[in-house]
């Protein structure tokens, strides 16, 4: 397996800035600049990855627009993790037709994991004609000379190219909130869990340098930046390729000690590499939000092994001990996929009991969706979609009244809630999130939106909480 991190030289994003500007001079456009329309699909890994594509664009003069029918460009940056996702975004692409029929001049750009996966750029080629670019992950960083191609030459460009991937530096990124910032520690993974194609699209496992990541918070700090969540496919292997000695645990110290007023969040921690050391480094770091993402998949040992997970059922009870003994208070979520190949009833009712014996806040609860290429999708699976649907509904309906007891334990008490948005709920118009990351939607003007306000807490449900700015009343709290 290639460890070893290939580094796109920083002249070369110069380029690639510097090509920014023709493409700009080509894009169609009308009297003003040309306007660029941004979907993303999946996990915030690509939410990060457009960031960084609105901040060539953004190079590249681009206004950018809500409205597909007024874009020049069109870029839709896609996910493979489940059938379902990957049909949504072909479906929309093919609806895509029209608007370029009524925009002769438009640029259809698709990227991301869904354009990685082995056959895809094909399909694209033969039956999406209207689709201009196409490129993978592992291209992202050529995106302004791959589209200048488009335009200069007026040809169809397909970069799908496999690799083991890079690491990309100084792509300047357009963040969608002026509060919450993703900052990418590592990219790819080498964990090839059978079910899961992200190690096929996304390539193996590299980690950014510890410099580049502290200059980059540093940035967000300065900025106002609140809340910072540090992101990789499993950020537990950090630092591994670099070779350094300086771990996941080691960069949380790190980033804790940056100047300024954020909490730090990460995601995702495998859980068969999260251990006692990171656990007692969060603990001890006062901007790390008390919030851990554990996924478990399964309850059931047969099962985790099928998966590839590499933990026991009963090594996972351990560490959420081991985390809850040290974090009291600590918000704890997971996901969970139902149905996966051969699960019978009795396996899924072990993954059950876990989840009322961990009392999850929140689960993210998945059918198993089979990924052409891997292991799993080649699986027998006797079971029934119907019965499939049936222990899902049932774990839907557990965890609802599991998140619906540990919200109600919430009212009556003060919460330090970072304001991050209105809504159009007259009643509650402002909400926010509390430190371990549960919404709440609160009372009040949105003169607080991006402040740290201290927040009662009067009601529940099973999904949000609801509460009202605390006064400086002493009762009140
Ligand atoms: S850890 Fe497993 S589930 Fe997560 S990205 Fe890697 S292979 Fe996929």
């Amino acid at each position: 397996m290639n460890t070893v991190t290939t580094t796109i030289p920083r002249e070369e994003i110069h380029r690639q800035l510097a090509l920014c500007r023709r493409a700009g001079e080509l894009l169609p456009h009308g009297p003003g600049r040309p306007a660029a329309f941004v979907d993303t699909y999946g996990c915030q890994q690509n939410e990060a990855d457009s960031e960084r594509l609105r901040g060539y664009l953004r190079e590249m003069g681009c206004a950018f627009t809500d409205d597909e029918g007024e874009a020049d460009l069109i870029l839709i940056n896609t996910c493979a993790i489940r059938q379902h996702a990957e049909q949504r975004v072909l479906g929309n692409v093919g609806a895509l037709v029209h608007t370029k029929r009524r925009r002769p001049g438009q640029v259809i750009c698709l990227c991301g994991c869904a354009m990685q996966r082995p056959g895809m750029a094909e399909q694209i080629r033969r039956s999406y004609r209207h689709v201009d670019l196409v490129f993978g992950p592992h291209a992202l960083w050529r995106f302004p000379q791959l589209l200048l191609r488009v335009l200069e030459e007026k040809k169809r460009v397909f970069d799908t190219e496999d690799s083991p991937g890079s690491i990309a530096e100084g792509i300047p990124a357009v963040r969608q909130s002026g509060l919450k910032a993703w900052v990418s520690v590592m990219y790819g993974c080498n964990n090839f869990c059978s079910y899961c194609i992200v190690p096929y699209v996304r390539g193996r496992e590299r980690s950014r340098r510890p410099e580049d990541i502290l200059a980059e918070v540093e940035a967000l700090a300065r900025a106002g930046f609140r809340d910072i969540t540090l992101l990789g496919q499993n950020v537990n292997s950090y630092g591994k390729d670099l070779r350094l000695g300086v771990d996941f645990a080691d960069l949380l110290e790190r980033v804790n000690a940056v100047p300024g007023d954020f909490r730090i969040r990460f995601m995702t921690s495998h859980p068969k590499d999260a251990g006692e050391k990171l656990f007692e480094t969060m603990a001890r770091c006062e901007k790390a939000a008390p919030h851990f993402h554990l996924p478990v998949q399964s309850g059931c040992d047969r099962v985790l092994a099928a998966m590839n997970r590499g933990y026991t059922r009963g090594q996972y009870l351990d560490k959420v001990r081991r985390l809850r003994a040290l974090i009291p208070h600590i918000v704890l979520t997971s996901d969970i996929i139902v149905g996966f190949p051969g699960e019978t009833r009795e396996e899924f009712l072990q993954t059950l009991s876990l989840v009322e014996e961990v009392e999850y806040d929140a689960l993210f609860t998945f059918l198993f969706s089979p990924r052409p290429g891997t292991p799993a999708a080649a699986l027998p699976d006797p079971v029934s979609p119907e019965e499939k649907q049936r222990n899902f509904q049932e774990l839907v309906d557990a965890q609802n009244r599991i998140s619906a007891k540990k919200h109600a334990a919430y009212v009556g008490t003060v919460q330090q809630v970072l304001v991050d948005g209105v809504s159009g709920d007259p009643e509650h118009p402002l909400t926010g999130r509390t430190p371990g990351g549960r919404l709440v939607h609160l009372t009040g003007d949105a003169g607080p939106v991006g402040s740290l306000i201290p927040v009662k807490i009067t009601g529940s449900s099973t999904w949000a909480l609801f509460g009202a700015p605390a006064d400086a009343d002493p009762d009140n709290n």
